[in-house]
């Protein structure tokens, strides 16, 4: 796997410590999950509804910003050149000036302008902002997902995440060749039918194309020609070592490249 990631193994260090920090978030974040109304969150769904438009953002601004402190400690530490950023978004905390659940309420539902302008306002870098809520966010999400599952996803005929409601870019094919979408800011999986695009649901054959960007290996590209969309394919009937899904999303990162080049 690591010989398909396209990083350099210093970023790619980082990238798995973040992974570890986040391990270990979702561990400590499940005792918030009392505080979900879990059957409202699973009757959103059974409307069609993502789960988080009942639920919302439930840690309290202390919750966020411990998620937010550790997750800035191998990134302070293994990437010299975002350190300053991610610093400055830790003063701010500190210092009074920044409120963080503002900005993952905002994120949430998809305001990424009022989530800038509250980092304008606050003096900070607005990318450090919402790459640090979001891998803030994410183990508790993950720790929700988990928690409302086995999901009666039947009837979820959406490519948007049934728990937190991003769009799922990522999806996979199991042994028995069923296919199914996996939320890369959750991870929460569905199935859903190959070849329809999850952002626009075109189902045109005609206006689906499946790529195989090399030749034995079981990634594959999608890319939707209504929309101009990409998702990303893994298919385990044709991988030969069993990679754990929580890490598709990184091991498919060459197709990331590949499609902005396709795309551009
Ligand atoms: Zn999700
Ligand atoms: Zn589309």
């Amino acid at each position: 796997m690591r010989g398909d990631i396209p990083v350099d193994d210093a970023t790619l260090d980082v990238f798995l410590e973040l992974l570890e920090v986040q391990h270990r978030l979702k561990g400590s974040y499940s005792s918030t999950l009392q505080r979900v109304d879990a059957r409202a969150a699973k009757a959103a769904i059974a409307s069609g509804r993502p789960a988080a438009s009942a639920v919302g953002v439930w840690l309290t601004e202390e919750e966020i910003a411990q998620g937010v402190r550790e997750i800035a400690e191998p990134l302070i530490a293994g990437l010299p050149g975002e350190a300053e950023r991610v610093r400055g978004v830790l003063e701010a905390v500190g210092g009074g000036r920044l409120k963080l659940k503002p900005v993952a309420e905002m994120m949430l539902r998809g305001d990424l302008e009022g989530a800038e302008a509250a980092a304008e306002e606050a003096g900070v870098d607005p990318t450090a902002l919402s790459s640090l809520v979001a891998w803030a966010l994410q183990p508790a999400f993950a720790a929700l997902s988990q928690a409302i599952s086995p999901l009666e996803l039947g009837d979820w005929g959406s490519g948007r995440c049934p728990v937190c409601g991003s769009y799922a870019a990522l999806g996979y094919f199991d042994r028995g060749g069923v296919f199914h979408l996996k939320c890369q800011f959750c991870g929460t999986e569905w199935e859903y039918p190959s070849g329809k695009c999850p952002f626009c649901g075109n189902d045109d054959p005609d206006l689906v194309s499946v790529i195989e960007v090399a030749e034995g290996k079981p990634l594959a590209l999608g890319i939707c020609h209504v929309c101009g969309s990409y998702w990303k394919i893994v298919d385990e009937r044709r991988a030969s070592g069993e990679v754990p899904r929580d890490l598709y999303d990184l091991w498919t990162l060459a197709l990331d490249v590949v499609a902005r080049r396709i795309l551009r």
